[in-house]
C-alpha cells in the first residue's frame, strides 16, 4: 500500500546498492587527488554499504554481526566522513581517541541486545551527535568548504538529524515492544528513505565541493604567473580593463605604469637562466612591498610589469615611480653571496579618460614613456599625459573637473 509500509528489505537493498554506486563513482573521481576528502567519503560510502547489509541479514547472521558490527560501522561512517571534511580543509587525521565511539556503540549495542526499542534510541542519539558534530565541522570553516555543495551536505546533515531525533521521539514515547527491524512502519520507511535520500544528497555535495574548489585552484593558476605570482598578463589586462570602464564613470584619474628591468639579457648571461628568475621575483618583491591594496602588479612580458593605479593622478604616480626606482637600484640582488646591481626604467601614464577610451591606449601611452626612459639612459621614470585617440574625439576635454591632472 502506501509507501509508510514499504519493504524494509526493499529499502536496505536501494540503500546498499546507492552506496556501492556511489563509493564506486567516487573512488573513481578521487583517485589521484590526495587532499579533497572525496576518497574517505568514498569509504564511508564502502561502510555504510556492509552496516546496512548486516542489517538486511538480520535473523540469517548471529546478533553480534548484524546488531553489533552493523551499527558500529555506522560510527565508522560518520568518522570516515568527519575525516574527508577536515582533510578538504587541509586540517589533521582524526585523533585516535574518536575510536572510543565505536567502542560505546558496540558496547550499548551488546548490553542493549536484548531490547529493540533502547537500541533505537541508544544508537539513534550516538548518530544525531555524530551528525551535529559533523555539521559543525562543515559550518565552522565555511570560509574554506563553504559554496553549493557545503549547502547540500549540510542540508543533508540537518535533516538526517531531525529525522534521527523524530524516530528516538516516536520510540520513546511509544516503545516497538515485540517489534524487529524487518517489520515495515511508518517508522521504518521514514528512516530508510531519508538514509537513502541524505546519502546521495550529501554525497552530491561533497563531490560539488571538490569540484568547485578543483575549479577555484584552475581559476587561480589560469591568472596566475607561475614564477612571480603575481597577476599574469591575461588576469592584469582584465583588471586594468575593469579600472578603466570605472575610472571613465567615476571620472577619476587613473595611472598605469610600465616597469623594465634594465639590461636584463646581461644578468642571464652572466650569472645564468635560474639566477634570472630570482631577480624576477626580487624586483617583484620591492614593487608588491610598495603598492597600495588596489593597486595591482601583473607581469606583462619576460621581465616587463603592468602596475594599475586606480584614482591615482599622474603626479602621485610618478612620486611613486621614482621611489620604486631608487628602491629596486637600493634592493640589488644577492647571487652566491654577491651583489648584482638591479635597475628598472619606468614608464607612466596618467590622467582622466573620457567615453570610449581603452586599456590599451593606456598600455600603449605608458610604453612610449618607457621607450623614452630607455633611450635617455635607463633607471629613470619618463611621463605621457596624452593618449592617442582617434581623430574624432577631442585630444583633451576642456572644463576644469575634466582636466587631466598636471604636475
Ligand atoms: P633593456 O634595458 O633594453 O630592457 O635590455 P634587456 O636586456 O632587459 O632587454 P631585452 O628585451 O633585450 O632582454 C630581455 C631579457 O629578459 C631576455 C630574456 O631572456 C629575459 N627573460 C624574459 N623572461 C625571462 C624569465 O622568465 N626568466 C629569465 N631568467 N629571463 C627572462
Ligand atoms: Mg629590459
Ligand atoms: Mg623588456
Amino acid at each position: 500500500m502506501v509507501p509508510a509500509l514499504a519493504d524494509v528489505s526493499t529499502m536496505l537493498a536501494m540503500v546498499i546498492l546507492s552506496s556501492i554506486v556511489m563509493a564506486g563513482g567516487m573512488a573513481t573521481v578521487g583517485w589521484g587527488h590526495r587532499d579533497d576528502g572525496v576518497r574517505w567519503w568514498a569509504l564511508g560510502l564502502l561502510l555504510n554499504a556492509v552496516a546496512h547489509l548486516l542489517f538486511a541479514l538480520r535473523g540469517r547472521v548471529p546478533d553480534v554481526l548484524s546488531v553489533v558490527v552493523g551499527n558500529t560501522l555506522l560510527v565508522g561512517v560518520y568518522l570516515a566522513m568527519l575525516s574527508a571534511v577536515l582533510q578538504f580543509q587541509g586540517r589533521g587525521p582524526l585523533r585516535p581517541s574518536v575510536l572510543g565511539l565505536p567502542l560505546l556503540m558496540a558496547a550499548s549495542m551488546a548490553l542493549l541486545a536484548d531490547n529493540y526499542s533502547a537500541r533505537v534510541v541508544v544508537a539513534g542519539l550516538l548518530l544525531c551527535g555524530l551528525n551535529l558534530w559533523l555539521l559543525t565541522h562543515l559550518l565552522l570553516r565555511w570560509r574554506i568548504s563553504g559554496g553549493r555543495g557545503a549547502w547540500l551536505v549540510a542540508g543533508a546533515l540537518v535533516f538526517q538529524t531531525l529525522v534521527l531525533t523524530l524516530r528516538v521521539a516516536l520510540v520513546g514515547v511509544a516503545p516497538l515492544t515485540g517489534m524487529n527491524l524487518m517489520q515495515p512502519s511508518a517508522v521504518q520507511t521514514l528512516t530508510f528513505m531519508t538514509t537513502f535520500a541524505v546519502g546521495l544528497l550529501a554525497s552530491m555535495g561533497f563531490v560539488f565541493m571538490a569540484r568547485d574548489r578543483a575549479d577555484e585552484g584552475n581559476r587561480r593558476m589560469a591568472a596566475v604567473d607561475a614564477l612571480t605570482g603575481v597577476a599574469n598578463r591575461r588576469a592584469a589586462i582584465a583588471a586594468l580593463d575593469r579600472d578603466v570602464a570605472r575610472a571613465i564613470r567615476t571620472r577619476e584619474p587613473i595611472s598605469v605604469m610600465m616597469v623594465d628591468i634594465d639590461h636584463f639579457k646581461q644578468v642571464n648571461d652572466r650569472y645564468g637562466h635560474p639566477a634570472g628568475d630570482r631577480a624576477l621575483c626580487s624586483v617583484v618583491d620591492v614593487l608588491r612591498e610598495r603598492l597600495r591594496s588596489q593597486d595591482l602588479v601583473g607581469r606583462y612580458g619576460g621581465e616587463e610589469f603592468l602596475v594599475v593605479l586606480p584614482d591615482t593622478p599622474l603626479k602621485g604616480a610618478y612620486q611613486l615611480a621614482l621611489e620604486l626606482c631608487e628602491a629596486v637600484e637600493a634592493h640589488g640582488f644577492i647571487h652566491d653571496g654577491q651583489e648584482i646591481p638591479l635597475t628598472v626604467s619606468i614608464g607612466v601614464f596618467g590622467g582622466i579618460l573620457l567615453p570610449g577610451d581603452h586599456w590599451d591606449m593606456l598600455i600603449y601611452a605608458a610604453d612610449r614613456a618607457l621607450y623614452d626612459a630607455k633611450e635617455r639612459g635607463r633607471n629613470r621614470v619618463e611621463v605621457n599625459e596624452g593618449l592617442r585617440r582617434p581623430s574624432s574625439a577631442p585630444a583633451v576635454q576642456t572644463g576644469p573637473e575634466t582636466q587631466p591632472t598636471l604636475f
